[in-house]
């Protein structure tokens, strides 16, 4: 990953809430503020039509591009997809794979997001790993095998030679939108279990390096620091309050 892999990661992930418009006049509102942030490693990740405005607005500032989606192949007739080598040509370094939205709407499997994240690093991208269970799955007690087999499913097959990055992201479906994020402590215990399917896939010293491990679920100005600097997180994937440049402005602040 980055040099900077001590840092702690934020990602912003507007969905498809702005237009690209919208979504420029926010990127330029954050940079104007937070360009000058060394010590968070930051991430907007804008629908796909913005990529390009907003790739320009953090064009040569410390602010990473970020897609929220990307197809499993480089290249083909595959209509109305979006390939890894074309986001890599428009500055993208992050990309989002296995979000529950998708994963529910557009019924992605946990095959096609390990396509997706073989095909993400294929092209040195870095893949954001969404997994997390749903309400359901909670209530049946399944929540730490159902993370599991989300993890060890979209890793099969990866390999990380240097230079490669991954980030996991544990986001419980459940509260994603719900302006309740987890217990802290709850989320630290799953990253535990996280971390112990990684150290099964990958060797020690590329989970201290190359992985990073994060917390998404209704982050906001007030519990941001408890997901930040607690290994083994160091970093949050933020919806909502991502979406407002002064409530972002803040909640960066915060760390
Ligand atoms: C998300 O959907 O990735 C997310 C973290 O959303 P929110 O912060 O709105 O819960």
């Amino acid at each position: 990953m980055s040099p900077s892999h001590n840092k702690p990661l934020v990602l912003a992930n507007w969905k498809m809430n702005l237009s690209v418009r919208q979504s420029v006049d926010l990127a330029r509102r954050v940079t104007r503020s937070l360009s000058r942030t060394t010590k968070i490693d930051l991430v907007l990740c804008p629908t796909f039509p913005a990529l390009p405005g907003v790739a320009e607005v953090v064009k040569r500032k410390s602010i990473a591009l970020g897609a929220q989606d990307v197809f499993w192949k480089a290249a083909g007739p595959y209509t109305g997809e979006v390939s890894p080598a074309v986001l890599r040509e428009l500055g993208v370094k992050y990309v989002i794979v296995g979000h529950s939205e998708r994963r529910q709407y557009l019924k992605e499997t946990d095959i096609v997001v390990q396509q997706k994240t073989l095909a993400a690093l294929a092209q040195g991208l870095i893949p954001v790993l969404c997994v997390g269970e749903t309400f359901a799955e909670r209530q049946a007690g399944q929540k730490d095998v159902v993370i599991m087999r989300q993890v060890t499913a979209a890793l099969k097959g990866v390999t990380l030679p240097s230079g490669l990055g991954l980030v996991v992201a544990y986001e419980p479906v459940w509260v994603i939108g719900s302006g309740q994020a987890v217990e802290p402590r709850e989320a630290l215990h799953t990253a535990q279990v996280i971390r112990q399917v990684l150290i099964d896939i990958f060797p020690p010293s590329v989970i201290e390096r190359q992985v990073r491990l994060i917390y998404g679920g209704s982050v906001d100005t007030t519990n941001i620091a408890a997901f930040v600097r607690q290994p083994p997180l160091s970093g949050v994937l933020v919806g909502g309050a991502s979406l407002s440049a002064k409530q972002f402005i803040d909640l960066v602040r915060q760390l």
